[in-house]
């Protein structure tokens, strides 16, 4: 923990060194002391510490100084750091001013020069104060501080970015709290350059992307070596899985993600079917410990960095990405997963990010306090969310297309739903409209049966529709089936041209695509289970496949 600090000011030199040895002496195990000369000088330090999240515990400042009276910098230093105690030293000349500051300025004490014995007349005192100080003092949230408008979806982004890679943080919303006045006059923010993240060193991001939030905390984005045995690209279940197995097999394993490791199942609130965990786990906490797993073992990760293209030269897979150079590996992993697909109803575009969400119930749960607000969607995705949201939410409604949930979700999550009293499922029904202008306010509800359309109130809109598999960003003719998922092993014989296309003399393996060396794992592959468990079982097949197809070549 940071030490506070204790502030002496005296434009008399040998007074204040006097009195920064006695308090020294006495406080230098738990506070840092700092003495300067200069009231205009101190106004400076105590600006700079506020600016590094730092704190001061008691301010001493002499009263008769050429550049201000020590009430009118006591009063000035109030204002960065309120809770501080506030000590001034006088002549006995001085008393009159000092008691007048007792009530004006809230003075704690006033001490008379000379102060020996300082065992008799400064110690008693300090500690008396810094004791009061210390109870009554809250520390500073000494994290990442983002201060922004609730509705603006670049701020729901960044908090999503840095829910998702598991970076604590404060959301700091300027209409509601009074610390973010304070600290846009430190920062100099202006309200138009919003949002806005504070770190903790101090340093400032106005309307900052991913990447330059990653760069700042600590996140890798550029690889170290130019040659790797094999690349996983995406970091959800499927590809932390082989990244473990690469890494504990020796493989030069490298491992990259375009946003948050964890991938769907990191958005998760509970998962409780996943093998080992009988009271279930967050996808929160499963991402962390595959995570140090797999960096335990070596393997190196990139995040966030995207990979937007794979080119084929001799036996050599070259991958290029969003930022940083190519790199170059004897095999790929390609592990990209779905996304949710778009809901393509009127206000649901303009309002994504304000209200309207796509998965992300954890980045956004506070804001839901007390409110109604739905869920579209009658996947486990969605029963989750429903189940995390009603211990926020007023109410939670669930609106599906179908007339129950029994074919969609799995049987645990619609027990627990029926037994919790502010979810109601919404049955053969859609979302017609969304409504709002800055933000979401309402929506439109359509009863498929009846034709009835109601509108209700929405604190927010939470979407689980639907998966879309992240293939679009290939160029290679790595075939597909019509949904765009990617085709591998003996399935890839029903196209008729790939008889043409395969040139070795052994099969296909199982989790190969139609391009040697490339495998595929997980939701993205043709023909997957869509659990956490079968794309676990998925990326640890393929390094043992890759370990065969490395031995051929
Ligand atoms: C909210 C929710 C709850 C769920 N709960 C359960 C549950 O309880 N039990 C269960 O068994 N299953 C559950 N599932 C399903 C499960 O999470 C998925 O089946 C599983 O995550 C699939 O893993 P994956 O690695 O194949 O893909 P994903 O999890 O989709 O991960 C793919 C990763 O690849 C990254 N990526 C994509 N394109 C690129 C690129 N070009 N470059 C770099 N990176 C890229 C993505 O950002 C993502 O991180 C849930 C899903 C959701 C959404």
């Amino acid at each position: 923990m940071k030490l506070p600090f204790i502030l002496i000011t005296d434009d008399d030199s040998q007074v204040l060194r006097a009195i920064q040895r006695d308090v020294r002496n006495k406080f230098r195990e738990d506070y840092k002391i700092l003495a300067i000369e200069s009231a205009v000088e101190t106004l400076e330090a105590v600006k700079e510490l506020k600016s590094k999240n730092e704190t001061v515990a008691l301010f001493i400042s002499d009263q008769r100084m050429p550049e201000m009276e020590g009430t009118a910098l006591l009063e000035k230093a109030k204002d960065f750091f309120p809770d501080a105690k506030k000590v001034l030293l006088t002549a006995y000349s001085d008393i009159e001013a000092a008691i007048k500051a007792i009530n004006t300025l809230r003075l704690d004490y006033y001490l008379l020069k000379p102060w020996s014995p300082p065992e008799e007349k400064l110690y008693p005192v300090i500690t008396d104060l810094l004791e009061d100080w210390q109870n009554s003092f809250t520390p500073e949230f000494e994290g990442i501080k983002i201060i922004g408008y609730q509705w603006s979806p670049l701020s729901h982004k960044i908090k999503d970015f840095l829910t998702g890679n598991l970076i604590p943080y404060k959301w700091i919303d300027v209409e509601l709290n009074k610390e973010a006045e304070e600290l846009m006059n430190t920062h100099k923010i202006k309200s138009d350059k919003l949002p806005a993240v504070i770190f903790e060193d101090g340093t400032l991001l106005k309307n900052p992307t991913d990447t330059e939030i990653g760069e700042k905390v600590g996140l890798k984005s550029t690889a170290s070596q130019e040659l790797y045995d094999v690349v996983i690209i995406g970091a959800g279940p499927a590809g932390l899985a082989a990244a473990v197995y690469g890494g504990t097999e020796g493989l030069k394993t490298l491992m990259i993600e375009k946003k948050a490791p964890g991938g769907q199942a990191g958005t998760s609130s509970r998962i409780e079917n996943y093998l080992g965990f009988p009271s279930g786990l967050s996808g929160s906490d499963l991402t962390r410990r595959a995570l140090t797993q797999a960096q335990r073992f070596g393997v190196e990760l990139l995040s966030p960095c995207q990979v937007v293209d794979i080119k084929t030269k001799d036996n050599y897979k070259i991958l290029s990405l969003s930022n940083g150079p190519e790199i170059k590996a004897h095999t790929v992993v390609i592990s990209t997963g779905v996304d949710y697909r778009t809901l393509d109803v009127k206000g649901i575009k303009e309002l994504t990010g304000a209200g309207v969400y796509y998965g992300s119930a954890t980045a956004e749960v506070h804001s839901c306090k007390g409110k109604n607000v739905f869920i579209v969607g009658g996947g486990n995705s969605a029963g989750q969310a429903a189940m995390y949201l009603s211990g926020f939410a007023k109410n939670v409604f669930i609106v599906i297309r179908r007339d129950s949930l029994n074919a969609t979700m799995s049987h645990y999550l619609i027990d627990q739903i029926n037994l919790t009293n502010n979810i109601t499922v919404i049955t053969n029904s859609v979302i017609s409209e969304a409504i709002g202008k800055n933000k979401l306010e309402c929506i439109t509800i359509k009863n498929n049966v009846t034709d009835e359309q109601k509108t209700e109130q929405a604190g927010a809109l939470f979407i689980f529709i639907g998966a879309r598999p992240v293939t679009d960003w290939i160029k290679l003719n790595i075939y597909k089936d019509a949904k765009g998922f990617i085709e591998t092993g003996r399935d890839l014989f029903k196209f008729e041209t790939f008889k043409k296309v395969w040139k070795l003399d052994r099969d296909p393996y199982l989790l190969e695509t139609c391009i040697p060396g490339i495998f595929c794992a997980g939701d993205v592959r043709a023909g997957a289970m869509n659990r956490v468990a079968s794309a676990v079982g998925e990326g640890a097949m393929a390094i043992k496949l890759i370990h065969e197809y490395l031995e051929g070549i």
